[in-house]
């Protein structure tokens, strides 16, 4: 009967393919795992004629899928359909915003001592006596909690280091640690975690013997055994074989003035760890050249410095008095051109000729609002409302707290409406399966068919604008326009939820996203109706070059003539303000261009804002 039961329930099957050169790697597995557990179904991953559950990471991770590989999602009972349909647009999502690292560019440098090369981590010069890695075991100093307990304290440390990340690169790498903890390694003892490293040895997954190591030490030192690094109080490089992602907070407390490495990968994310915290760091792998760097540095003194220019890829063990003076006037103007641009993230920003340039940030929810603001955005170009929606319908309440949380922060906010359809669904709306979604019911188009939840949206706008202070600049923005009827559709709808909840909405400026092609033969009509545009490059691109912006080998060239040719007739043509906000605003090759053309304000993400500013001061 069970069987009976097991064999007519439900099964969905999906064939997914991993679109990213970094392969199907811890990070994007923790995130899917994450999301799979919010289904209550069966769900398992089958490749390499394998079948493993899809909550567990370590049994994923040790599928070792590669770019190219495809699997087979399964999912079974109860919400399949929904499951299989929200879990495959998540993949696709999740693959398209997984990041290759790119390597870091090595500028060329003459020494004279003998020098080690290497490959950068992360930029910077730095002069110190070098000190190898030692940790200490300190028993007995803490309470001991049983392992569970232990692991319960390690999961809220974690989700509590992810919560402080939620905007940046390494909050992803406290998410992957806690599901990695969630996973039945950490069941009994650390025998199978033991085993697990020893199975990961000489894999192409070695690199995360280390998050397996620093979780047992998380969890260990609640435990009552606790490894800590013994480090100096005065300027040091610190050499060792490899660093635990908890150790890189633990030196960056301390007077570290570089780091290089004996094994390792600039993507490990001790790594990643290490750019964020900018500490000039250095992977010089074992191998005969550098063989002689240990014994070499053992026969060092304390007091002798060592070189380490990380921009040049060159550690030079015993510095020539020239060689210290260069580096030292490198090192000034390094860190100079790193505070100046850091340090003027907040003022106006124009060019040398004197062309003012807005900067303005795209920004998700409260904590990407909060890192705008740190990081100098002279207002919101893009507050991209749909990842408020994406689990379970916020009500009215909650969107116009939200809403107001981000209105608070700036003077200047530009919001766009719900960009639901085609690589985002929304789990609790039914749109029907199209062969082509990107061409489909997207953006305008959904809200337009979804009245209820439009105007509820627009709602809760005009109510948190109601309760912030007055003279904010308010832009509503409706994306995947594609004619000037869906525009006048909307502002009606617009004006009649206003009209009936007796709001004065006089002060709200209503525009666009350009980013449908066939909008840029009918700018004139448009001229009239819109009160401003911002330019969506990402989907322009796609639609310009009929390349899907998810497609996994197919790519356009960020500087195209064609995509600059098309945005000089734009802005040549309108009349009413406009922007870019898709992610062409923050290359760095594409903002000389952009600004010559005609282009004034440019929305990017927080974390690129400081060096846009920088790079427009510099241009004419
Ligand atoms: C764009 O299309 O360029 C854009 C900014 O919007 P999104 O990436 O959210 O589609
Ligand atoms: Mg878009």
């Amino acid at each position: 009967m069970k069987f009976l039961k097991q064999l007519f329930k439900k099964r969905i099957e999906t064939t997914l393919t991993i679109t990213s050169t970094n392969g199907f790697h811890l990070r994007p597995i923790a995130k899917f795992v994450n999301e799979v557990k919010k289904f209550n179904s069966t769900i398992t991953i089958i490749a390499h004629n394998r079948e493993v559950s899809a909550t567990q990471v370590p049994k994923i991770l040790a599928l070792a899928l590669e770019n190219g590989e495809s699997f087979t999602l399964r999912c079974v009972g109860g919400e399949a359909q929904k499951a299989s349909e929200h879990l495959s647009s998540f993949f696709v999502r999740l693959m398209e915003d997984d990041k290759v690292v790119e390597e870091i560019e090595q500028e060329e440098e003459r020494y004279e001592g003998s020098i080690l090369t290497g490959q950068t981590i992360a930029k910077g010069v730095a002069i110190a006596p070098i000190v190898r890695v030692e940790r200490v075991e300190q028993e007995g100093r803490h309470i001991g909690l049983p392992l569970r307990d232990a692991i319960v304290k390690t999961e809220e440390e974690l989700s509590q280091l992810y919560k402080e990340n939620r905007t940046k690169d390494e909050a992803q790498i406290y998410l992957a640690q806690k599901e990695l903890l969630n996973s039945e390694l950490f069941d009994k003892n650390f025998d199978n975690i033991d085993e697990e490293i020893d199975k990961l040895k000489g894999t192409a997954f070695e690199s995360r013997i280390a998050d397996y190591q620093d979780l047992k030490q998380r969890v260990l030192s609640y435990m009552g055994i606790k490894i800590e690094l013994k480090l100096p109080d005065t300027p040091y490089i610190l050499l060792a074989d490899e660093l635990l992602p908890s150790d890189i907070s633990t030196i960056a407390n301390t007077p570290i003035q570089g780091v290089i490495l004996q094994k390792g990968t600039p993507t490990s994310h001790a790594s990643i760890l290490l750019r964020s915290e900018a500490i000039p760091s250095l992977i010089i792998n074992k191998n005969s050249e550098s063989e002689a760097l240990a014994p070499n540095i053992t026969r060092l003194k304390p007091s002798v410095p060592s070189l380490l220019d990380a921009n040049s890829g060159n550690l030079i063990l015993k510095p020539t008095e020239n060689d210290l003076k260069k580096a030292k006037i490198k090192q000034k103007k390094f860190k100079e051109q790193q505070k100046q641009s850091y340090q003027k993230r907040f003022e106006s920003t124009q060019t040398k000729e004197g062309k003012a340039i807005q900067v303005l940030a795209n920004i998700a929810d409260i904590a990407s609002a909060k890192e705008a603001k740190e990081q100098g955005a002279d207002g919101v170009g893009l507050f991209r409302t749909e990842f408020l929606f994406t689990e379970t319908k916020p009500s009215l309440e909650q969107q116009t707290k939200a809403y107001t949380d981000i209105f608070e922060l700036f003077d200047n906010i530009t919001i766009r409406t719900l960009d639901i359809g085609g690589d985002k669904s929304l789990p609790y709306i039914n749109i029907e399966k199209e062969d082509n979604p990107f061409l489909g019911i997207r953006g305008i188009r959904f809200s337009l068919q979804e009245k209820i939840l439009f105007k509820e949206q627009l709602l809760a706008i005009y109510k948190a604008v109601g309760s912030v202070t007055p003279n904010k600049t308010i832009k509503i923005m409706f994306p995947m326009v594609s004619n000037t009827k869906e525009f006048t559709q909307a502002k009606n709808i617009a004006q009649t939820v206003a009209k009936e909840n007796k709001i004065d909405i006089s002060n709200i400026q209503f525009g666009i996203m350009l980013e449908v092609p066939c909008v840029i033969f009918a700018l004139k009509e448009f001229d009239q109706l819109v009160d401003f545009y911002s330019i969506g490059t990402n989907d322009l691109t796609q639609y310009l070059f009929a390349i899907e912006r998810t497609h996994p080998t197919l790519q356009v060239d960020a500087t195209s003539p064609m995509l600059m040719s098309a945005l000089e007739t734009i802005v040549k043509q309108v009349n009413k303000p406009i922007s870019i906000c898709g992610e062409l605003a923050g290359v760095e090759e594409a903002t000389v261009e952009l600004i010559e053309i005609g282009y004034d304000t440019l929305s990017v993400s927080s974390k690129l804002i400081p060096s846009l500013k920088e790079r427009i001061r510099l241009s004419r």
